[in-house]
């Protein structure tokens, strides 16, 4: 009885059309269901530019025509039937069950994300650890290897280090330039391979493709956590990757809002490997907070390549100033993978690593100098942030494990924003000064 007053109050759309669901496909142009002649003008989504798709890809509008996309904060979905309910969960009706297992709004980020990363399918989860640690715990089982580079984010090296070896998992970490530790740990079967590059904090650079060949000869799926380079300068999938990880919460968000992740992979992997098991253990993403980058992602672009042409001032910047040890920008030619990196990667991205004099002291006196550049362990913000990993992010690791990454007590990793550089340089200035005062 409600249903049916609801139904009629909803008009058309309730009683008639079926919203498209196939979670997270890529979707032609919505316009191209009006119509036989609108069908035949629509141009190949696929046709569009990268700029354009990161606006359009993945559109699915509602029959009320809004012009953002429709937000979904709905937990569940109400069917037509018991028959609509028993199709929905033999499968044999396309439609949406509940939003642990699927949503319109996720649904909607997800096919544009698979666009962007030229995946044939993704999983939004809660956070960028989300998506690592379901990446990694939905394939393994007791008995197990996984190999995974040094150089991690820390809570990604906890996984590795502490986690999975609770389970039964064997996990060996490898110097991530080390191509003969990597073909000696991939000697023997692996399940899989999880790697971060350019790293954090320290911004190596790894040979994907080199390392992908390796691991799937010991059988190994390849994780990428492509965070540092974003989606848009590094393309791990056309490197060999299986896998890429995503903490949505920097660059695609980058304005410091909300929490998300992304893993993206073949639909035969996501399907059967993955969507099961998030499915179940209940990672999802709320449909508010893929809203929110839904909006974000139509300007990635724009922000992550003023982010980067700043970095890469900065990086110069920095490299002739006095006090500084050393600059880490893969986007230039003293980066010791410089090579590597332009040949991997299309631009160098926006984090700079760089080292002062004086320590953990010199650190501090150039950290608490600044006056617009915030101090915060976040990354990939439009707020240019700078971190001290020793005492922060990387403060977990063992003093010989922090040297060994060159995660110096010097060392500054630095997220550059979208402000103007010259603003930035002046900043730096600053931290310069105080340290040539103390
Ligand atoms: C931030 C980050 C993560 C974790 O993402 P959250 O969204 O904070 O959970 C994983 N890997 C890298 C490289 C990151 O920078």
């Amino acid at each position: 009885m409600v249903s049916t007053v609801v139904n009629r109050l909803l008009g058309e759309w309730a009683a008639g059309t079926e919203p498209a669901l196939a979670p997270a496909r890529i979707h032609a142009h919505p316009r191209s269901q009006e119509s036989p002649s609108a069908m035949t003008d629509q141009p190949d989504p696929k046709s569009f530019r990268p700029a354009t798709r990161l606006i359009n890809a993945g559109l699915e509008r509602t029959p009320y025509g809004e012009t953002s996309e429709a937000m979904f904060l709905t937990s569940g979905f109400v069917y037509d039937s018991a028959e609509q309910a028993e199709g929905t969960f033999t499968g044999d009706v396309s439609h949406y069950q509940y939003s642990r297992f699927g949503n319109p709004t996720t649904s909607n980020l997800e096919r544009r994300l698979c666009d962007l990363e030229g995946a044939e399918a993704c999983v939004l989860t809660a956070t960028g650890m989300g998506a690592v640690s379901s990446a990694l715990l939905a394939q393994v089982r007791a008995g197990d290897r996984v190999v995974a580079s040094r150089a991690l984010f820390g809570s990604c090296h906890w996984i590795v280090a502490e986690l999975l070896p609770r389970y039964g998992v064997e996990t060996i970490f490898v110097d991530g330039g080390d191509m003969a530790a990597w073909k000696d740990a991939l000697s023997k079967p692996a399940r899989a391979v999880l790697l971060e590059s350019p790293s954090n904090p320290m911004l190596d650079v790894l040979d994907i493709r080199m390392i992908c060949e390796l691991a799937h000869k010991a059988g190994a799926t390849v994780v990428v956590d492509n965070v540092f380079a974003t989606p848009l300068y590094q393309k791990p999938l056309e490197l060999g990757a299986d896998v890429v990880v995503y903490s949505c919460t920097k660059h695609i968000d980058g304005q410091g809002r909300v929490l998300g992740g992304a893993v993206l992979g073949n639909a035969k992997w996501i399907d059967e490997v993955l969507r099961p098991f998030t499915r179940n253990t209940g990672n999802s993403l709320s449909p508010f907070n893929a809203w929110v980058m839904l909006k974000s992602i139509e300007t990635l672009g724009l922000r992550v390549n003023a982010m980067t042409q700043n970095a890469a001032r900065v990086a110069d910047f920095l490299a002739d100033a006095p006090g500084i040890v050393r600059v880490f920008y893969p986007g230039r030619k003293d980066h010791p993978q410089y090579e590597l990196a332009k040949k991997q990667m299309s631009a160098g991205s926006t984090l700079v690593a760089f080292e002062v004099e004086g320590g953990k002291e010199g650190a501090f006196v150039f950290m608490n100098a600044l006056r617009l550049i915030s101090i915060s362990n976040n990354l990939g913000d439009a707020r240019s942030l700078v971190t001290h990993p020793a005492t922060t992010t990387h403060m977990k690791l063992a003093p010989e494990e922090r040297a060994r990454l060159g995660i110096t007590d010097g060392a500054i990793r630095f997220s550059v924003g979208l402000e103007d550089a010259d603003d930035l340089i002046d900043d730096l200035k600053r931290g310069i000064a105080a340290l040539g005062n103390r």
